[in-house]
């Protein structure tokens, strides 16, 4: 038997494998949830804490899975009128009998939805003149496509249940804004989802992997669909190849990493532009020749990496975009003249103290005010635009501080093609034989230790947090390094 949940559907939206997965995955290959996915629930606890507090609700009592139970308190309590039922279940047994013979399971389907809350609102239903609609509480900022297709599917089984479809529900964001979905304009679309996932499910033939960065780092299912894909050297893990050029590849017959080594980029047109597809090419080669290639641009001797002045400055941020707060500036203090390294990790200790670590990190910068600032990735340059006009620090204008910003991520595209995975600067430092201290530790993971260290003033938590930051600087100088070496060598060509 299927069970088709509204996590189940949210999860098909976004990866049809990982639907897939979930249903007949071997979980053993599952690994847990990652401490910043934990932390991202707790803050969903909280904002539907903070949205509930005041309110009545009443919440259906129901053993954990037992969906039959919770249904059927859910119907009790929707039978005597209650004003807002907290996690109730809306449950359609077989209800999708009319569509197995449109999809190719020939197994028993049944359907659950958990709505935040089911609210009363007047209407007329199988239990009086009252019927309900469902509100989901999210995390997102946006009233997401994924958000709007689980509130419809909840919509067809509360159809069912109270035998009066709603026309509205009800999404509350993480700002507390709400926004209404018109649930007749998501119909059609959410029919057309759970037909694609039943007959995926059906037919019992797991996805093609399909690794993309953004939407499987958090997957729980990620190392078991990396193994997978690095086993037969599949193209997504070739930077640059998302799933429409991988679409366009597949068309002309390209589907390993040799035969994308030898592309001739004039034959993706017009589906990818040539130097899209060049680049394509070129980054194959690196890989499957295991060196770094020069990119065009490198070539040209205009294009001159900045040469390493006598004392240099390496820059690295951490921040908490939920709380808007930059909370640690270090700084790795090099000089290349006496070989000597000073680390400077100005941490706000509270959220309220980022003015006071702004202050102390351009006392700094104004202490060695012709050394150039050497960063990795644009966040650091646009983190200092904004906390000057946050902070209106006029002895130090940014007309002064802009020119001294080195941003090695973008030289080194504009330089080299590295045969890596990724031009992250794990995944960088890492070809270049650098290792973090903190073997395994990333970024969204100092945003879970901050908290911790908010909390409980975590020691520990602190000084991995610093540690991590200064490897960070370190990793930004070991590429520094390269590229001026890189360059020498080019231009001895
Ligand atoms: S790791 Fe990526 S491809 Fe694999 S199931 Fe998760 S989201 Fe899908």
């Amino acid at each position: 038997m299927i069970v088709l949940t509204d996590d189940l559907l949210l999860n098909y939206t976004r990866c049809t494998r990982r639907a897939y997965l979930t249903v007949y995955g071997d979980r053993s290959q599952r690994t847990a949830d990652k401490e910043f996915v934990l932390k991202l629930r707790r803050e969903h606890q909280r904002l539907v804490q903070d949205h509930l507090t005041g309110q009545t609700v009443v919440t259906p009592d129901y053993a954990p899975g037992d969906w039959q139970a919770g249904a059927e308190q859910t119907e009790l309590l929707m039978a005597q009128g209650v004003e807002q039922i907290h996690r109730g279940i809306l449950y359609w047994d077989a209800p999708l009998s009319t569509l197995d013979s449109l999809t190719t399971t020939p197994q028993a389907i049944t359907a659950v939805g958990r709505p935040t809350l089911l609210v009363k609102q007047t209407g007329s239903s199988r239990f009086g003149d009252w019927c309900y609609r469902p509100v989901n509480i999210k995390l997102g900022k946006r009233p997401k496509s994924e958000y709007k297709i689980v509130a419809a599917f909840q919509a067809i089984l509360l159809a069912h249940v109270q035998i009066m479809p709603p026309t509205l529900a009800q999404l509350i964001l993480r700002d507390g804004g709400t926004y209404w979905v018109d649930l007749a304009q998501w119909e059609g679309k959410v029919w057309e989802v759970i037909l694609d996932c039943l007959t995926m499910l059906g037919a019992e033939e797991i996805p093609e992997v399909f690794i993309s960065r953004q939407r499987c780092s958090l997957c729980p299912w990620y190392d078991h669909c990396h193994q997978e894909a690095a086993a037969s050297q599949h193209l997504s893990l070739v930077p640059g190849v998302t799933p429409s050029r991988y679409s366009a590849l597949q068309a002309v017959g390209i589907t390993e990493l040799a035969q994308l080594a030898q592309l001739d980029p004039q034959c993706l047109q017009p589906e990818v532009d040539r130097p899209i597809a060049a680049q394509m090419q070129q980054q194959a080669l690196a890989l499957v020749d295991d060196r770094a290639l020069p990119t065009p641009e490198a070539m040209v001797r205009s294009q001159t990496f900045p040469p390493l002045a006598p004392i240099e400055l390496y820059f690295d941020l951490e921040a908490e975009p939920d709380r808007n707060v930059d909370f640690l500036f270090g700084v790795l203090c090099v000089n290349h003249v006496k070989q000597t390294e000073t680390f400077h990790g100005f941490f706000a200790e509270k959220p309220e103290n980022e003015p006071l670590i702004w202050q102390q990190f351009l006392a700094l910068l104004h202490r060695y005010p012709t050394a150039p600032i050497v960063h990795f990735s644009a966040y650091e340059v646009e983190t200092i635009k904004r906390l000057t006009k946050r902070y209106r620090m006029s002895q130090h204008p940014l007309k002064t501080l802009l020119p001294r910003f080195i941003d090695v991520h973008d030289w080194l595209l504009k330089l080299a093609v590295l045969p890596v995975e990724s031009y992250s600067l794990k995944s960088v430092a890492k070809w270049l034989g650098f290792t973090w201290r903190d073997e395994g530790l990333s970024g969204d993971q100092t945003v879970c230790l901050y908290e911790k260290w908010l909390e409980a003033g975590d020691q520990d938590a602190l000084a991995t947090i610093i540690r991590y930051n200064e490897d960070d600087c370190r990793a930004t100088h070991k590429l520094r390094l390269w590229l001026t070496e890189w360059q020498r060598s080019l231009h001895n060509l």
